[in-house]
């Protein structure tokens, strides 16, 4: 098979890896990819964006799978174009991805379909979100209904505070994004990242994780994309894991075929697991970044008849993705500065070399020299991750690895895994 792999960062680097294990595959080309690509296939400086583009080069290479990482390729409607030439996509439409991209969408959808999750309002002044705040106690989450890079959701202690957010949102700190706010009831529990697979008729369970958003070591410091995270997470067993899938993944699927919409792709629940069961935070229409690495990890199976079955409508037929026992930790070498102002092009030395069979270092902010030197040219710059017999011993093994990579004002967790261990 040749497939067309859409992405640049550490998520398609990972996919990319376990993609070209594939017997079945032929010719893999990534666009743009990132230097860690290169030693297992072909890139293109084809921008993620750029959807005639990579239409364009879909056609060239006959691809018969489009596998999109990014989000932001789907907005723009990748999957769509690509349809209506037949071209097997894995990745929803713009329209099915607005279970990601669109909050208020995805708020109504779960009222319209009784998936579990928190009590809501969204409104396009503040007046009116105000008297909805009224009648809640803090804290307050208060969200920009679009797309704002992980950005557009705050979580205020104080009245004062949630009112200050909104005049922001909707003053047009996001743009578009901010012209209407959700507001919504605060949940309790732990949080856990779900996947499945879909093909717009049915679905089936593809893993699921933990991450850490803050920067530093305790959960302190800003929000970012995602510090580290490990898989399995033990605080999902296999009955919340079951009641996620048949509560929150199973309806949501069924629910936007039955709405005309079909889903295909990756559906990530990011769930709360409150003491009366999960309740859904959030959809994501792609893999979880760096979620998504650990995975890789572990999937025992060739991924490629997955996300052909997914693409293809035909997922029915294929039996569950088998698992390694083994736990899986990824742990991110985040720049200097980093969420807020990362500082790029810091030489990176021995991120390449040998860190044995049970490591494995993904790139996602990184860019090469033409003499050959790696440098930072992101905020989220490595991803290092490990297996192991037990969590313990993957995360001595990735933390080995990080301790022998010279990247200067880089930093990383410490605590990467700590609930679990
Ligand atoms: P990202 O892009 O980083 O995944 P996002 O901008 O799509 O985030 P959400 O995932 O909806 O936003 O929210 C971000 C975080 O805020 C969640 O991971 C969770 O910690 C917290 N959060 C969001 N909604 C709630 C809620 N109703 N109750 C409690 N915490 C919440």
């Amino acid at each position: 098979m040749n497939i067309l792999l859409v992405g640049s960062g550490g998520r398609e680097h990972a996919l990319a890896w376990k993609i070209a294990q594939s017997p079945l595959l032929k010719r893999l080309v990534a666009a743009p990819g990132n230097p860690g690509f290169a030693s297992l296939c072909e890139t293109r400086p084809v921008r993620v964006t750029d959807v005639d583009g990579l239409v364009t080069l879909a056609q060239e290479i006959a691809a018969d799978l489009v596998v999109v990482g990014p989000e932001s390729s789907l907005e723009v409607g990748l999957a769509d174009r690509l349809a209506a030439l037949g071209i097997p996509c894995f990745g929803p439409t713009a329209a099915a991805a607005q279970l990601e991209t669109s909050k208020a969408f995805t708020k109504d959808f779960c009222a319209r379909h009784s998936l579990p999750t928190a009590a809501y309002g969204v409104f396009e002044t503040a007046d009116d979100a105000g008297r909805f705040l009224d009648a809640q106690t803090a804290p307050y989450v208060i969200k920009a209904d679009g797309l704002a890079a992980g950005k557009g959701v705050v979580i205020a202690q104080t009245r004062e505070e949630a009112d200050a957010a909104i005049a922001d949102m909707l003053g047009g700190r996001f743009g578009t994004a901010g012209a209407r706010v959700v507001v919504e009831e605060f949940m309790h529990g732990e949080e856990a990242s779900f996947f499945a697979l879909c093909d717009g008729e049915t679905a089936i369970p593809f893993g699921f994780a933990q991450d850490h958003k803050r920067a530093y070591d305790g959960d302190q410091g800003p929000n970012t994309g995602g510090m580290g995270t490990y898989s399995p997470a033990p605080v999902l067993t296999p009955e919340l894991a079951r009641r996620a899938f048949d509560e929150c993944v199973l309806p949501a699927v069924k629910g936007m075929a039955a709405e005309g919409n079909p889903y295909r792709g990756v559906l990530y629940a990011g769930l709360m697991l409150t003491e009366t069961g999960p309740r859904l935070v959030e959809f994501n229409a792609r893999f979880g970044d760096p979620e998504c690495q650990v995975l890789m990890l572990r999937l025992a199976d060739d991924i490629v008849p997955y996300l052909l079955a997914a693409a293809t409508g035909t997922l029915s037929s294929k039996p569950a993705p088998k698992w390694r026992d083994e736990s899986a930790i990824c742990v991110v070498y985040a720049a200097e500065g980093y969420p807020d102002a990362p500082v790029s092009g810091a030489e990176i030395r021995g991120a390449e070399a040998d860190f044995g069979a049970e490591a494995v270092v993904f790139h996602a902010g990184t860019s090469r020299d033409v003499d050959g030197a790696l440098r930072a040219s992101g905020g989220r710059v490595l991803n290092v991750c490990a297996l192991g017999a037990t969590l313990h011993e993957a995360r001595d093994i990735a933390y080995a690895a990080l301790g022998a990579i010279d990247f200067p004002g880089g930093f990383y967790r410490n605590d990467i895994g700590w609930r679990a261990l």
